[in-house]
């Protein structure tokens, strides 16, 4: 287990035109940290981590494994275990052969490699599967005997690359708290690429929230989602509304702010707001954190109901409030509401949060 950094880490393809693929990113990832990098398709990620693992070296920028320099480094030399979406097994070897692959190289003796495949197997829950066939294992197997042969050579560095991203739903969901598991016993830190923010949430110590090539945000799953640093980040976190709304005034932890139809708000806001009079302000709320009453009551948001959906634990409605069309979503409707009727909307001002653009 070692900690990993990356200082100015940028990546330019020779076909990939003027867009830097990875642009400028800054990354420290503590020893034995469960690191996630999140953002939609496209964005950078696998980009990011095949920098981490060697397989591309980096345009511009470094990478350090603890003190060492790694940025020019051959992946074989860099002690990381990878694991990818497709598995990449060998399906007419056995379980253990797969296994056994990296010692091979590594030209370690038979009867160690017999007790490191065993131990590694143990690691994953697939004790005494050795010498079954890759093509007999379901889909969660062959995961832990990726996950198994990229733990066998003992990395300092577990590296994943949407590795859930073939197993159905509720099978992701159980093999996601495995994989946490599995890094914080196997005592490596761990970097986990995917695009499904629920997925980070629960499995990451710390996520970065990416976007074509730049890292958005760097937080604890809870900072991110209730302090979103951007719009983009408060979007893609969960669902979020970003408001415009005018600034009235601004102090050094809150903004206040004009509401559609009247009325003011004391909005929590980054230190480095620097919002003043006369600006407009990005305000992040989430449809959960906005209470709905029938009729329009005083310090209510009013609005008229343009889009009803019963989901059974909540009901979703978009609101329209002088021209913003504002998600809302409810545990409680009061009875009869439908298309078309006026509403009024209460906002938490403790659950809302001012956000870069
Ligand atoms: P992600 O894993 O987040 O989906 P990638 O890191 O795979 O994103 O890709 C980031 C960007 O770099 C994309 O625009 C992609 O098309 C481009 N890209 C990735 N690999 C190459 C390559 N080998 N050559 C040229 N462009 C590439
Ligand atoms: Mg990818």
């Amino acid at each position: 287990m070692i900690d990993v950094t990356l200082e100015s880490v940028s990546k330019r393809f020779a076909r990939g035109g003027d867009t830097a693929a990875v642009d400028d990113v800054d990354i420290t990832i503590a020893a034995g940290e469960f690191f996630t990098l999140l953002g939609p398709s496209g964005c950078g990620k696998t980009t990011t981590l095949r920098m981490v693992a060697g397989f591309y070296f980096p345009t511009s920028g470094r990478i350090r494994f603890g003190a060492e320099d790694v940025t020019r480094r051959p992946p074989n030399k860099r002690d990381t275990g990878m694991v990818f979406q497709n598995y990449a097994l060998f399906p007419h070897m056995s379980v253990a052969q797969n296994v056994a692959y990296g010692l091979k190289i590594r030209k370690v003796n038979r009867a160690e490699s017999r007790r490191r495949v065993e131990e590694a197997l143990g690691q994953v829950h697939l004790g005494g599967y050795g010498d079954r066939r890759i093509d007999e294992l379901s889909g969660g197997q062959q995961q832990r005997v990726a996950l198994a042969r990229a733990l066998v050579i003992r990395p300092k560095t577990l590296l994943l690359d949407e590795p859930l991203s073939n197993l159905d739903a509720k099978l992701r969901e159980e093999t996601r708290t495995e994989i946490r598991r599995i890094q914080k016993e196997a005592g490596t830190t761990g970097i986990y690429v995917t695009h499904d923010q629920a997925e980070a949430m629960a499995m990451s110590d710390r996520i970065a929230v990416m976007q074509s090539g730049r890292v958005q945000q760097i937080g604890a799953p809870q900072e991110i989602y209730h302090r979103p640093a951007t719009s983009f980040v408060a979007r893609f976190i969960g669902r979020s509304n970003v408001l415009t709304l005018p600034v009235l005034a601004g102090t050094a932890q809150t903004v206040t702010v004009g509401l559609p139809g009247g009325g003011e708000i004391v909005v929590p806001a980054p230190a480095d707001h620097g919002l003043s009079q006369g600006e407009t302000a990005l305000v992040s709320v989430r449809p959960e954190h906005i209470g709905l009453t029938a009729t329009t009551e005083p310090g209510a948001l009013p609005g008229r109901v343009t889009e009803l959906e019963f989901t059974g634990m909540a009901t979703n409605l978009v609101v329209d409030t002088a021209g913003e069309q504002v998600q809302v979503a409810a545990v409680d409707v009061p009875a009869g509401i439908t298309v078309g009727d006026q509403v009024g909307l209460r906002l938490n001002r403790e659950r809302m949060w001012v956000v870069r653009p």
